[in-house]
């Protein structure tokens, strides 16, 4: 029966045959994916249960939103996931971005210094911060930056760190994933050493960690570990695929409450906010978010032993512990990706039927193909995959809202690599 409906997909017995073995192998590491899955799921419900969430928490409110007891209950419950006091979860968060500029702005002051201790940030702050040329960046508003790079096997240059914190620095940065560059992405507790040496140096600086695609791919979050602030984007890992817009921002009262005045107003703060019924979405995405969050660990490892097993590059090896839910894998032709984005599309369940081409993306200096069927635009917690038309001709695959799309996702992707001749046999 399973067979004839992945050949009714377009699956030759001869990949079917091998990723299957493949995903048995995969039993004793998926049983460790789940275990932490259930530890996050009961660490959900139980902020939800202790706040008393009721129906009536999903009622919209519209103009001002005052006295919108469903996102006050809401940013309650995040506090409590991430351990803080508080937080900001809101539509009016737009996205990842929009949710770090504003933690990043509202916390610094002109003549104050950002420090990042681990290389350089998600090219979309590049802007924010100045590091490229950018109007109403912060540089314009005269803030500096400073960067200490990471040594060359990925780990923290601590002697450049110690050197670069000064009297100006304000704010620390420190970007859990890998995002998209060659290097590793930090577990929890390499970040909680990281900051113990930075407090240590200068206990009063804001330490903030970009949480963005770490969520609840291990059972403890930046914030137990000494964060001031987490900040993340509601269409990855804790939207769980369900919020269609949003951002958060958890932490320190103090620094939360800045935000909150940078958000809204300097006095309005937290008090307004209307949150036009989407707020059953965000709670119900974070209810599912750590099994959600599970798959596309699933699928990621998945890919990894896949490509691995037919000799490609991949970072992280199937083999490694996972701290986001990224998979680099090195196709090595433009040929290689092309197929194996087609395939992604391919599985999607939403734009199945497009044949994704490579284009100049603005801001990029090559061609860069993307796949994605979602139904949220540009969520990529669901499955997709994107990567520029360069050497090492690298491919990012993430998401997947269940381990058996992302697992369609890369079977199909393998089976447009052998359609299209890039692998000859398995
Ligand atoms: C996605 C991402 C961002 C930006 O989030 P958007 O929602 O795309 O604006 C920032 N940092 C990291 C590490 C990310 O993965």
């Amino acid at each position: 029966m399973i067979e004839n409906i992945y050949k009714d997909l377009g699956i030759s017995k001869e990949v079917y045959d091998f990723t299957e073995r493949i995903a048995e192998s995969l039993s004793e590491r998926f049983k460790k994916i789940d275990r932490t899955a259930e530890y996050n799921q009961m660490k959900v419900i139980r902020a939800m249960q202790k706040n008393r969430l009721a129906e009536a928490h999903f009622q919209p409110s519209t103009g001002y939103g005052y006295n919108d007891q469903g996102r006050d209950t809401l940013e309650a419950v995040y506090s409590d996931v991430f351990h803080t006091e508080s937080s900001l979860v809101r539509p009016a968060l737009t996205c990842g971005t929009h949710a770090l500029t504003i933690a990043l702005s509202a916390n610094v002051r002109p003549g104050d210094e950002i420090f990042s201790p681990v290389g350089k940030p998600y090219d979309t702050l590049e802007g924010v911060i100045g590091i490229k040329e950018q109007k109403g960046s912060l540089k314009e508003y005269g803030v500096s930056y400073a960067q200490a790079d990471l040594l060359p096997d990925g780990s923290f240059d601590y002697d450049a760190i110690r050197s670069k914190i000064n009297s100006r620095t304000k704010l620390v940065t420190i970007q859990r994933s890998k995002g998209y560059d060659p290097r590793p992405t930090f577990s929890v507790e390499k970040i909680g050493e990281l900051i113990s040496f930075i407090k240590q140096i200068k206990p009063d600086v804001i330490c903030m960690v970009d949480n963005c695609y770490g969520e609840f791919t291990e059972e403890r979050e930046p914030s137990d570990v000494g964060a001031d602030l987490c900040v993340g984007s509601l269409i990855k890992n804790p939207g769980g695929g369900l919020a269609p817009i949003g951002g958060y921002i958890t932490g320190r009262e103090d620094l939360v409450e800045q935000c909150a005045f940078r958000l809204t107003a300097p006095g309005l703060g937290k008090e307004v906010g209307a949150t036009l019924g989407l707020t059953q979405s965000f709670f119900q995405g974070l209810f599912l978010a750590p099994t959600v969050t599970a798959g596309a660990i699933k699928g990621a490892v998945f890919a990894a032993a896949v490509y691995e097993a037919l000799g490609f590059e991949c970072v992280p090896k199937a083999s490694e512990e996972r701290y986001d839910i990224i998979q680099a894998l090195k196709l090595g032709s433009p040929a290689g990706m092309i197929a194996f984005c087609k395939g992604i599309q391919g599985a999607a369940p939403v734009d199945s039927y497009v044949v994704p081409e490579p284009w100049a993306m603005p801001g990029y200096h090559s061609d860069v193909i993307m796949a994605a069927g979602a139904f949220v635009q540009g969520s990529s917690i669901e499955l997709s995959a994107d990567g520029p038309i360069e050497p090492p001709y690298e491919i990012y695959l993430q998401g997947g809202l269940t381990w058996y799309h992302a697992k369609l996702g890369v079977m199909k992707s393998l089976q447009e690599m052998m359609n299209a001749g890039e692998i000859k046999h398995l």
